[in-house]
């Protein structure tokens, strides 16, 4: 056991009530990683809340524990630690009341400004739920088929279904435990990839059919305002997915996605193929992410700030190139 972890379960040991957050805009990862979690200091008798500032996606809903998450902006004071997932700073959660309290910080991002009184990162972990799921373990929780699926929805939605390069043998063997554990992957999957509604699919059609590429055809790009999602029927939240589309062309390499929030201020989404770094574009952009999906916030005039990124990930695409060029020699 790595000593964070020895740290965590000590520190669990020694707490009765705990709330466990994660970042806004929940993913499967964040709510897979937070409900085991919750459910897991349950099963030893503890008193934990779930508080997100968002609320789940809607395929989500339904899945044991996640009605039970408290949607709101402050924490509440009736808690002695704060358990927070994938959070690269404490501000991404959206909640107050977690400042200045005993926080333990759990995640697999590079760059995690380390928050947290136990701060445990784990970069080779493809889904923050690898984490939980062996934290869970040094809590000897027995994997009850409710926190297995929480941890197989974490693992299946963080990996992109299986298609990222963080993807390990450790991987596999915690899938193959929560199998084991009663979990159904199939119900899963459908689940969380066929339950959306007509909207989302009609603003699926309108942003694809949009699409521009870069003069190489290798870097996709998206944009989505307002306008565009209202009269498609489908909102911003019906966008989950719709970035890695793209990637379905053999020639494109990575993908970037602007969602207009207002005037100038655009949310940016990237995803790309194999050693395409485009964490790093994040970072330099004040965001954060991984090699293969990342994002940030950026405000400016639309054309330039395309022009900027579709610069930087075209860097990031022949930067790989040469690597490998440099590799066959
Ligand atoms: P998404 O495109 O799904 O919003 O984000 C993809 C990945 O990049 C996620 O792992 C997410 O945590 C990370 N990410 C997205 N936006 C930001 C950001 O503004 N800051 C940081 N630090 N990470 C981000
Ligand atoms: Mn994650």
């Amino acid at each position: 056991m790595t000593t964070e972890l020895q740290q965590i379960v000590d520190a669990i040991g020694a707490r009765r009530r705990f709330v466990v957050s994660s970042h806004s805009r929940p993913d499967g990862d964040s709510i897979g990683s937070s409900v085991s979690m919750a459910l897991a200091l349950r099963a030893l008798g503890k008193e934990a809340r779930v508080v997100h500032k968002d609320r789940a996606p809607a395929p989500l809903l339904g899945l044991p524990g996640v009605s039970g998450i408290e949607i709101a902006d402050r924490a509440g004071d009736d808690f002695e630690a704060g358990i927070i997932m994938e959070c690269g700073e404490l501000a991404r959660t959206g909640v107050a009341g977690l400042e200045g309290r005993f926080l333990i910080n759990i995640d697999h991002h590079p760059g995690n400004a380390g928050f947290g009184q136990i701060n445990w990162f784990d970069s080779s972990a493809a889904a923050c739920g690898e984490m939980v799921f062996d934290l869970i373990r040094a809590l000897d929780v027995p994997l009850s088929v409710e926190i297995a699926t929480h941890i197989y929805l974490a693992v299946l939605t963080d990996t992109g279904s299986f298609h990222y390069s963080s993807i390990s043998p450790r991987t596999f063997d915690i899938c193959r435990l929560t199998l084991e554990a009663g979990v159904d992957p199939v119900e899963v999957a459908h689940t969380v990839y066929n339950s959306n509604n007509i909207g989302r699919l009609r603003l699926f059609g309108c942003v694809l059919n949009a699409m521009r590429t870069d003069h190489s055809g290798r870097i996709a790009i998206l944009h989505l305002d307002h306008e565009m999602a209202r009269e498609a029927g489908g909102t911003y939240d019906d966008t989950e997915g719709l970035i890695n589309e793209p990637l379905t062309v053999k020639e494109i390499q990575a993908v970037v996605f602007f969602k207009q929030i207002e005037g100038d201020e655009y949310r940016v989404s990237m995803r790309s193929k194999g050693d395409v770094d485009i964490g790093a574009v994040a970072r330099e952009l004040g965001g954060g992410g991984h090699k293969n999906a990342a994002g940030c916030t950026v405000t400016g005039p639309i054309d330039a700030l395309q022009q900027t990124l579709v610069k930087k990930m075209e860097d990031a695409v022949e930067g790989q190139e040469s690597g490998r060029a440099a590799h066959r020699r």
